[in-house]
């Protein structure tokens, strides 16, 4: 979780983004807004209900899934679709560019920052006179613990 400090001055943007395009302020669209900004994993929509009901916030579903739309739309928040069936999202905000690693046993994601994968993909972007904007690396697999897990159930 990201600290507080670090997740109000974002909720306040979320705020501002919705006065600014006469969308309402309800206490429910903080409330999604507070628990996904703060999130350092990569929740499905699914997941985020289950935490604004371990708080005791109920948040119908229309409107969860209209404020995390907003949320995308704003910028603050990054819309991810690892190809298992459902989408999933993340403050935009992570101090360095990273990466995934999606297990398609669990599901589980993992981030990493590679930087000679990052200059590489510059490189490999100014080889085809192509201004580098942004890129997209996902791996997909099975994960370390799953691993372990096929090999102990075959042993
Ligand atoms: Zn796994
Ligand atoms: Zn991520």
């Amino acid at each position: 979780m990201l600290t507080r400090d670090k997740t109000a001055p974002l909720v306040e943007q979320f705020r501002r983004y919705l006065r600014d395009r006469r969308l309402p302020v309800t206490k429910q669209r903080i409330a999604v807004a507070e628990v996904l900004l703060g999130s350092e994993d990569h929740p499905s929509v699914d997941l985020l209900r289950q935490r604004l009901e371990a708080k005791g916030l109920h948040v119908g579903t229309a409107t969860l899934y209209r404020t995390v739309d907003a949320l995308v739309k704003s910028g603050l928040v990054l819309e991810h679709d690892f190809g298992d069936g459902f989408r999933r999202y993340e403050p935009s905000t992570p101090t360095v560019e990273h990466a995934h690693l999606v297990c398609r046993r669990c599901g589980g994601v993992v981030e990493f920052a590679n930087e000679r994968l990052a200059r590489m993909l510059r490189m490999t972007a100014d080889e085809h006179h192509f201004h580098y904007e942004r890129d997209k690396v996902e791996i997909h697999g099975i994960c370390a613990p799953c691993r372990a897990r096929d090999l102990g159930s075959a042993g």
